[in-house]
């Protein structure tokens, strides 16, 4: 399948369609001892688009990766661009009223127009293409929710119609007809962002992950390894921000699985279609270096629940009866955070000291909200009233909690592990693990994640979670360790792939 060399960097093992993309060779110079206006942590959609904001606007900024730019989510995603979301206008009506659910369209509608005003500007070439979106119902209940959909939207003034026919083969009892979405390549349209915020003076450092924060009078300093870096604000543009905080409590971490096919027929769908399943199947296609693909995804869940060889496996089945796939050329998961009260968190950080930002919980939908976040935040910095502060306050408190798997499973948060103790490889258990594979193995009590390399080698880990002391799974499919609890993630060596943890899991010796 996807093995190019050369090519971005990404959170597991299998690369998306995005990322066969070679990473930009830019220079990166080296942070002086200069105090920055601004220290943005995160290259993906939030990350760039806010940097280049800022330094559009006259702004001093550095951005860190920790891996390389695209890395995270945006790397992952299936780049649909929308004027609705998975957060219904109704349930938005429910939860913050009329007038919330009004500006939460307009935000997103904002969003929208930042990524147009962005490829306008810097004449990006991200294979932009403005389409339709059909959103279809199977069944009566399903009918009575597109119904839900549909007034919600009219209330907004999303503009939206009733659809007579689909370009589908799934039969369908109801449909809605969405003009004026889009689809682009988001790797294409990050590495633009990036040489257009290079060009207006702004630094970017990868491979450098921020371990941690602290203020010396009003002033930030961040420490990645042995570099420090001092800014008057910061921005947390990681997705969901690092270390214990409230957004542990509400934002729920979810894989979603995607995979891009070629088709016998040729017949490739030129609109963005999705049904209402739960969780709900998203469709588009994409021209790949001449290649036409149809891009499918879904089978969300939870991450570290579920097995994610089996939702690839349910995926391909899925496609395998609608179209007629003669290969399958990509196959990827990645991650996205589900809030808790249905909108995104962007704003002050909670908790955190002051002219500290982050922006967080965009659901599937953060092509448009992380660039809508990135706009908001840039006002923030730049002491700007965003007309969105309120709606989506970070530190706002909502009675709604429908996350009632928020309770922490397989806690052994006072778990410590004598390391060399015995020889791995000599223990019964551990020889029974795959080459290629890795299992969670109970020896003399204690649990250890371990991993068979392709050698026989085994790759032992303490699998406590160093964010919160949950116990990870073993993810096959990406050959990661997934925490159930916040959805860290760490490879076969340990090392963190995805926050909220910046500390790598505890190597135990191969004695
Ligand atoms: C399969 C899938 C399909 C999706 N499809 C769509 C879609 O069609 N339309 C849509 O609008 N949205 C979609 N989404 C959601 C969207 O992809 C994400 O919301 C969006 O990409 C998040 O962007 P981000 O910049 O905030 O985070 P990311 O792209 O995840 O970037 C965060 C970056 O921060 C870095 N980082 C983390 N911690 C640190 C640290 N301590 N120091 C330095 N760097 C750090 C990470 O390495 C990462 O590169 C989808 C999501 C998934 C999973």
């Amino acid at each position: 399948m996807t093995t190019a060399t050369n090519s971005i960097d990404r959170d597991g093992y299998h690369q998306s369609v995005w990322q066969v993309q070679s990473p930009l060779a830019l220079s990166a110079p080296v942070p002086g001892d200069a105090v920055y206006d601004c220290l943005i942590v995160g290259g993906g959609i939030t990350g760039l688009t806010a940097a280049l904001l800022l330094q559009q606007d006259g702004k001093k900024t550095i951005l860190t990766e920790a891996h390389t730019i695209g890395f995270g989510s945006t790397g992952g995603t299936s780049a649909h661009i929308n004027t609705f979301a998975d957060t219904t206008f109704l349930e938005a009506e429910s939860a913050f009223g009329e007038e919330g659910a009004k500006q939460f369209a307009q935000a997103i509608k904002e969003g929208f127009q930042q990524i147009k005003t962005n490829i306008e500007q810097l004449a990006i070439n991200c294979d932009y293409e403005d389409k339709v979106a059909y959103l279809y119902a199977e069944d009566k209940d399903e009918a009575k929710q597109l119904d839900d959909i549909y007034n919600g939207a009219i209330k907004v003034g999303v503009e939206v119609s009733r659809a007579t026919t689909v370009p589908t083969t799934v039969s369908y009892v109801q449909a809605l007809k969405f003009d004026g979405q889009a689809q682009f390549h988001p790797i294409k349209y990050l590495q633009a962002l990036q040489k257009g915020y290079a060009a207006a003076g702004g630094i970017i450092l990868e491979n450098t992950l921020v371990e941690s924060l602290s203020q010396e009078d009003d002033i930030h300093i961040a420490r990645a390894g042995n570099v420090s870096i001092k800014a008057k604000k910061v921005i947390y543009a990681t997705h969901l921000p690092p270390g214990i905080n409230v957004f542990n409590f509400k934002c729920a971490p979810y894989r979603s699985y995607v995979m891009a096919v070629k088709l016998i027929s040729g017949d490739y769908p030129d609109d963005l279609i999705y049904d209402m399943q739960e969780p709900y199947h998203y469709i588009r296609s994409h021209q790949i270096d001449g290649q036409q693909l149809l891009i499918v995804g879904g089978l969300d869940h939870k991450t570290g629940h579920e097995d994610p060889e089996k939702a690839f496996a349910d995926l391909e089945k899925y496609i395998r009866q609608y179209y007629d796939v003669s290969a399958v050329k990509f196959r990827w998961s990645s991650q996205y955070y589900v809030p808790v009260d249905g909108l995104p968190y962007i704003g002050q950080m909670p908790l955190a000291a002051a002219g500290v930002y982050c922006a967080t919980g965009y659901n599937g939908n953060g092509m448009m909200l992380g660039s809508v976040a990135a706009r908001i935040l840039a006002d923030m910095v730049s002491g700007n009233e965003s007309p969105y502060e309120k709606l989506f306050n970070p530190s706002r408190v909502k009675p709604v909690d429908s996350f009632t798997e928020f309770v922490k499973e397989n806690a052994d948060v006072a778990y410590h592990f004598v390391a060399d103790r015995f020889g791995l490889n000599q223990l019964e258990s551990l020889q029974q693990i795959e080459k290629g594979s890795g299992k969670l193995v109970e020896v003399e009590g204690k649990k250890i994640a371990a991993y068979c390399d392709e050698e026989g080698i085994i790759h032992a880990l303490n699998p406590t979670c160093t964010h919160a002391g949950c116990v990870v799974n073993w993810n096959a499919e990406e050959k990661s360790w997934d925490c159930p609890c916040h959805g860290a993630r760490y490879g076969i060596d340990g090392k963190v792939l995805t926050g909220p943890t910046t500390i790598d899991l505890q190597k135990i010796d191969n004695g």
